[in-house]
């Protein structure tokens, strides 16, 4: 489907929630999961759930790599979160939900952001957890916070105020999902009269649930990826294409500037 079919959905549009993915963050030089070259291919996804950060300390070490590694670099946002931050401004987008952990669409100016799988910025305790849920005494500090406990020679830094386990505020593998997150998302998704998902694979639930809930309540759904997705089939507009190619045009299009 053309650019054109996004825009004339976009232009009638008065209450649409984005649904992002790691692949509206690609153009700003973060990789996503599953393309090649993305984190996954250089560390193993199975070393880093949430029972085995809790359980053994190199998995915890090397778990503090990886982060400093998605953390590296002065990552900016890219068109195609400003044009969703623009849609916002004009009183047309309600909200982004975002799988991302990276704090770009704030930077680029979304006010209202659900972070469903919470936020690499920062770091939390997590108490001594015995199931997937954590058990934190409340601590929260920017990630800089580990990273300068690290690099002063603690690798395992642990909560400066009950001694538990830090990690950081994602939600990990094996991890429960934050529940007013979850909450938060289902009800823009059922209120939306758009859902317009944005470089997601559509893969991993139950974020993936989110296009059909929005479409069952009467959404009419969008889609923007350069891959196929599984719920192709189910939306009224699909755009095989790069997100800072295709949305800034779409966008302005819609809002007539
Ligand atoms: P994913 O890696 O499963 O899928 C990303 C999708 O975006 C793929 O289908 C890919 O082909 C597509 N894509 C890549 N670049 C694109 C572009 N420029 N324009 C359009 N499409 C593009 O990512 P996901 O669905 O978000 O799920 C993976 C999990 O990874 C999420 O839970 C998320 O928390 C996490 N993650 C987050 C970040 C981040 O915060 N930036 C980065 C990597 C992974």
């Amino acid at each position: 489907m053309t650019v054109a079919a996004l825009t004339q959905l976009l232009a009638g549009a008065t209450r649409i929630v984005a649904f992002t993915g790691a692949g509206i963050s690609t153009e700003s030089g973060i990789p996503d999961f599953r393309s090649p070259g993305g984190i996954w291919t250089r560390y193993d996804p199975r070393e880093f759930t949430f029972d085995r950060y809790v359980v053994s300390a190199e998995v915890r070490r090397r778990s503090w790599a990886m982060r400093r590694e998605l953390l590296a670099g002065a990552h900016e946002p890219n068109a195609a979160h400003r044009a969703l931050a623009e849609l916002e401004d004009a009183g047309r987008l309600v909200a982004v939900v975002t799988q991302n952990t990276d704090g770009l669409h704030q930077a680029a100016g979304s006010r209202e952001v659900v972070e469903i799988h919470g936020t690499s910025r920062a770091v939390t305790c997590i108490g001594e957890p015995t199931s997937g849920v954590p058990a934190g005494c409340g601590f929260r500090a920017p990630a800089s916070w580990a990273f300068e406990r690290i690099d002063g020679g603690d690798d395992d830094p642990r909560c400066p105020d009950c001694d538990g386990l830090v990690k950081s505020a994602t939600v990990s593998f094996g991890q429960a999902m934050f529940p007013d997150a979850l909450e938060a998302a289902a009800e823009h998704a059922t209120s939306a009269d758009v859902l317009l998902t944005i470089g997601s694979s559509l893969q991993v639930y139950p974020a993936a649930g989110l296009p059909q809930a929005a479409r069952s309540a009467g959404a009419s759904l969008a889609i923007v990826n350069d891959e196929p997705t599984p719920f192709d089939a189910l939306a009224d507009v699909v755009v095989r294409g790069r997100a800072g190619e295709v949305l800034p045009g779409a966008v302005a299009d819609a809002l007539g500037r």
